[in-house]
């Protein structure tokens, strides 16, 4: 795997409610989701671990770029 598709598969997701980064290297521990688990990837049933807010909730769940 190149450079370039590792940057793309790791692509990291915040919570504009409470700041909270989902990083698919780690996945979520109490959300049972293993890691290696892309965002884009997660169940629709999964919500953020830190404010309990739902994923299908729209524009809460933003691309995290530094
Ligand atoms: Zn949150």
């Amino acid at each position: 795997m190149g450079a370039m598709a590792m940057m793309h598969t790791r692509d990291r997701y915040i919570c504009l409610e409470c700041r909270y980064i989902y990083d698919p290297l780690r996945g979520d521990p109490k959300g049972n989701i293993p890691t290696g688990t892309l965002f884009t990837d997660l169940p629709k049933t999964w919500r953020c671990p830190e404010c309990n807010i739902s994923i299908l909730k729209k524009g809460v769940f933003r691309r995290f770029e530094e």
